[in-house]
Parts: C-alpha cells; structure tokens; sequence
C-alpha cells in the first residue's frame, strides 16, 4: 500500500507571490522539498467558481492568467504541468453521483499556478482542477472532500488554494506588512482553535459566527477551497499550520495540513 499523501489547504494571495521570493514563497518552497512526490494533485481554487461541479480534461492544460493590472512579466508565467487521464477517470469514479462535467475550456489559475511553481518547480507532477460549484453551500464541498479523501492513499495530493481571512475591500495593495485588522486576527485565531479540536461543522457555518467571520469571509470563493481539505482528515489525524501571517491586513496567508 501506498503512504498516505497529506492534504494541504494554500492562501494563496496576491497573484505576485508568484514572481516573488517572500516568506510565503519560501515557505511554499520548503513545503515541497519536505513532501512526499504526489503521482498526481487534485487543486480546487477559489478561481474557478462557477455553477457546476467540472474537472479540467485537458492533457496539457494552459496557464490561464485570470486578473488585470499586474506587470507583463506575470502574464508571461507559464506552469507547463501535464493534466492525467488517470485522475480524471478516478475523481470520476469517486464522485460518479455527480458525475463532474469534462471541461476542455479551462486550464491552471492562479491559484493552482502562482503557489506550485514554488512547490514543484519542475511541473513536472500532473495536476487537474476540480471547479467549486457556487450553487452549493459549504456542507456539500466539505462532503466531496469526504469522498475525494480515498484519493490520498493512491499517491494523490489533494491541494485546496483559497485564503481563510479575505476582504479586498480592506486590502492594502502595494504594503504586505500593514497591520493586520483585529477582526481578522480574531478570526483566523477562532477558525484554527476549530479546526485543532476538529469542529469542523461549526466553521463550516462561518456565517453563524458573527462580525468578525463576516468580514474575514466577505464571499465564500476563497475559504470554499479550505471545506475540502478539512473533508479529507480522516478520525485522530494531526493538523497542523506550517505557513502563517496576514498580508495587506486583511488576507490571511494561512497553510493548513492535514496528515
Ligand atoms: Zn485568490
């Protein structure tokens, strides 16, 4: 039998963590150089969310470059990672009560892109994104990532890549160190004190948690991510934060691993 891939929740952040040689980089640097190879990645981001649950089919998928205003050398970034039939037909399977529609029109976002490329710079290990269906609440992706675990123990490393605190109205583009906003501090503390003791239904429910969640999870695209990872952790496994810090004030960098 195979050892059993961990599952790793990225904040991603500002798409310039891609060019970029900062902590969170470095941090996503060393993450890779302690991990066991994956066969294959599974990434859900909080950048394809769309209506529908869908799998990127293309054997060689493209680098899409989903944003606007950011310098000509990050709209040159390409992350040449081979798509697999191979995960296709198993996320297939899994989910077959589903069954994810195959979607040839999307590729690696950046929320796949910006934080591999200093995970695995070699591209060399196959991923395939999984869409977040926007229809649903997130119980139902927490319930995907719950099947999807299975996949852990065929070598597969299931990668969400969100932020758990994201408020870009709050965002203080151009200064990384601005102070962090008390609300966001106190959530993220709230939200890793709940997942340490395993309550994961009651962040799930962010919404019930009042001022301080509503201002850290403004829309749900971002944390959604995070639902899958916390679905894979199987009765008595450890989780743990290797990556922490909150940029701009009111993003949270937070790395959360399960296994
Ligand atoms: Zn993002």
């Amino acid at each position: 039998m195979k050892k059993r891939m961990p599952a790793i929740f990225f904040g991603h952040g500002n798409p310039m963590n891609a060019l970029e040689d900062n902590p969170y980089s470095r941090g996503w640097a060393s993450i890779g150089k302690v991990l066991p190879r994956p066969e294959a990645i599974l990434c859900i981001s909080a950048h394809w969310y769309v209506p529908g649950t869908s799998i990127t089919a293309n054997i060689a998928p493209p680098t899409i470059h989903d944003f606007g205003g950011f310098p000509e050398a990050l709209y040159e970034m390409r992350y040449s990672a081979p798509g697999s039939a191979k995960l296709i037909q198993q996320v297939s399977d899994v989910l077959d009560f589903i069954p994810p529609a195959l979607e040839h029109g999307w590729g690696l976002d950046h929320g796949a892109w910006s934080v591999l490329c200093h995970v695995f710079p070699d591209a060399e290990v196959p991923v395939v994104q999984l869409s977040i269906d926007r229809t649903r609440p997130a119980a139902f992706h927490y319930e995907l990532g719950k099947k999807l675990a299975v996949l852990r123990d065929e070598g597969v490393l299931i990668m969400g890549s969100g932020n758990l605190v994201h408020n870009l109205h709050a965002y203080a583009w151009g200064k990384p160190d601005a102070k962090p906003f008390d609300w966001a501090q106190r959530f993220e503390t709230q939200a890793k004190a709940l997942m340490e003791s395993g309550q994961h239904d009651t962040l799930l429910h962010y919404e019930t948690l009042g001022s301080d969640a509503m201002l850290s999870i403004p829309t749900p695209e971002h944390f959604l991510p995070l639902a899958y990872v916390l679905g894979t952790q199987r009765e008595g496994e450890k989780i743990s934060f290797p990556i922490e810090g909150i940029e701009g004030g009111s993003v949270s960098m937070l790395t959360v691993q399960v296994g």
